[in-house]
């Protein structure tokens, strides 16, 4: 058994270069000076490849709990894990929350020459440059004699290693193995001073474990502000610290970093919640005031038929940078996220239309505590929703920048001239009533495509019932009378007189009272009229689009379709 004397000599063995002492870095890491409530939230990803939809929760949650209470949002990038790094994925990380508009006050930024850099006083914001810090409390701990080390020869090593990558990952899944991985444990406690002094001198690497107090057998009553109130067993695992390259693991990274940057709340994924007993022993060890916890629950989605799955990795809708791809504009990719985070957004938002979501007051216990459902039939709803509201400027410029990645020749056209193209966006836009035609920007060639003449074509036929020549002579008619200069109503009592001209009803009341009596109503002429402009049966409301289109191209289109009628 080691006497408090040897603790402390044994952790000037093990970190002899470490010259700081937690009080240090208190001074270095001052408590926040924030107004009463103020919440200090972070988003801290692993750079191990793009976002997630899932990490749009977390990263959401904690800057509107943030921002919303006058407090502090910072990004912290958890490289530890250099074997799971991919290459530029932190990058990737800040360029796709900044498009969704998730904004940090502070943490891991790209700095001008394109690299990662620092913003903020509690800095580094990326662990793997946090080494110095860690050590410190590893040092504390050791000299406390609530950790110690666990020398290795190579193979033992790797062994190790393997095990500990899957309790970072997910929460070891100690079966029939318990029993002895304990025994095991305790048995390593009992390392004596000169078997250290060897081990050193003979250039051993090691781990430092934490000293487990905890019994099983006990539970600790905790209320987590998602999940409610919990009771989880004490931990008795002497789990690991620092890796043998001196590197923390998420645990202790998690504790020294959280403590030192003033986290209050901690916002992650639901499955840390098996480790949450390791950390609130960390924090009791390092005497540091456990922060808020908020775990959530993974997003579902629905398989092919109709069970819940999780959405992983490889699921259509996960990676964010597909949202791009697939033309969904940011806002309604957070509009979503919101909907699925709290039940009475929707209603909220059908009562403040005007009002961006930041307005919101969000709120924790409004918060499903067990897995959204993804979908993208809803994603959709909201989505025409978020653009029907849109300026045609800003669904311009949105569009023009998703064609011009992903279809330039619709960009060109875009391009070509801005003025017709929002005229085009403009239409059925500002009302009460706005259109909802576009839930992505993909949507918007196949709806405004017909403006284009390059794009032009006829895509629906006039229904069989017509007599050719009643259309051929609605055409005509129209086109002789027709001037871009008439207003609406003038307009319409041309398509009036035309019907009248057939035969057709003109008044809709007297047709519907006795369609038998006619062979079509001014309707069916608005139709002819349509689909020879449009070429299609439905489109946006026709005057609009004639003048939208202007005399020369209405003229020539109706022109195009007397002649082929006539040649049929
Ligand atoms: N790096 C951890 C993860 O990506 C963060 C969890 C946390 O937010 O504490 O799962």
């Amino acid at each position: 058994m080691m006497t408090e004397l040897d603790f402390k000599t044994l952790s000037e063995l093990l970190f002899p270069n470490v010259t700081k002492a937690p009080e240090d870095m208190e001074l270095e890491y001052p408590a926040r000076v924030l107004p009463e409530g103020a919440k200090v939230t972070r988003f801290a990803p692993s750079p191990t490849g793009f976002v997630h939809f899932g990490g749009l929760f977390p990263s959401t949650i904690g800057e509107r709990l943030a921002h919303q209470s006058g407090g502090v949002f910072y990004l912290r990038i958890e490289d530890t894990d250099a074997k799971r790094e991919v290459e530029g994925a932190a990058e990737g990380l800040i360029k796709t929350l900044a498009h969704y508009g998730i904004r940090f006050d502070e943490g891991a930024v790209i700095g001008k020459d394109g690299k990662i850099a620092d913003q903020g006083i509690y800095g580094p914001y990326r662990q793997s440059q946090r080494g110095p810090i860690y050590h410190v409390y590893a040092k504390k701990l050791v000299a406390e004699g609530r950790a110690y080390p666990v020398f290795t020869t190579k193979e033992e090593l790797e062994a190790l290693n393997a095990v500990d990558k899957k309790t970072e990952i997910k929460e070891r899944d100690w079966h029939e193995d318990d029993a002895r991985q304990i025994e095991k444990q305790r048995a390593e406690r009992e390392i004596t001073l000169d078997e250290v002094k060897a081990h050193l001198a003979a250039g051993d690497p090691f781990v430092l474990r934490l000293l487990a107090d905890g019994d099983p057998e006990k539970k600790i009553r905790f209320t987590d502000l998602i999940k409610g109130n919990l009771e989880i067993p004490e931990n008795d695992e002497d789990f690991v610290l620092l890796k043998s390259d001196g590197i923390p693991t998420y645990h202790f990274a998690h504790a020294v970093d959280d403590h030192l940057m003033g986290t209050t709340h901690v916002i992650r994924g639901e499955e840390w919640l098996p480790s949450l007993a390791k950390h609130i022993m960390l924090f009791r060890y390092l005497g540091f005031k456990l922060p808020k916890y908020m775990h959530i629950a993974q997003i579902m989605r629905l398989d092919e038929v109709g069970n819940k799955k999780k959405l992983s990795k490889r699921d259509m809708g996960a990676n964010m940078d597909d949202y791009s791809r697939m033309g969904y504009a940011p806002a309604s990719v957070c509009e979503y996220v919101m909907t699925l985070l709290n039940s009475n957004y929707e209603e909220w938002h059908a009562q403040n239309p005007e009002l961006p979501y930041t307005d919101f007051p969000f709120n924790i216990k409004k918060m499903s505590n067990s897995g959204c459902l993804f979908d993208f039939q809803k994603l959709n709803d909201v989505s025409k929703n978020v653009l029907s509201r849109m300026s045609a400027e800003e669904v311009y410029d949105q569009c023009l920048e998703w064609a011009n990645a992903f279809d330039p020749d619709f960009g060109k056209l875009l391009a070509a001239d801005p003025d017709y193209a929002k005229a085009i966006f403009a239409i059925g836009r500002g009302g009460k009533k706005p259109r909802k035609d576009l839930a992505t920007w993909c949507d918007a060639k196949p709806y405004m495509g017909f403006f284009y003449d390059e794009l032009f074509n006829i895509e629906d036929a006039y229904p069989e019932n017509f007599a050719k020549a009643d259309i051929e002579k609605a055409l005509s008619l129209f086109l002789d009378t027709y001037d871009s200069a008439d207003d609406m109503t003038v307009w319409f009592d041309k398509i009036k007189a035309v019907a009248e001209q057939l035969g057709y009803a003109s008044d809709m009341k007297a047709y519907k009272a006795d369609p038998a009596a006619y062979p079509g109503s001014v309707a069916d002429v608005s139709m002819f009229l349509r689909v020879a402009v449009t070429g299609k049966l439905n489109s946006p409301d026709m005057y609009a689009v004639m003048q939208v289109l202007g005399e020369d191209r209405v003229k020539a289109r109706l022109n195009r379709m007397i002649e082929t009628l006539k040649n049929a």
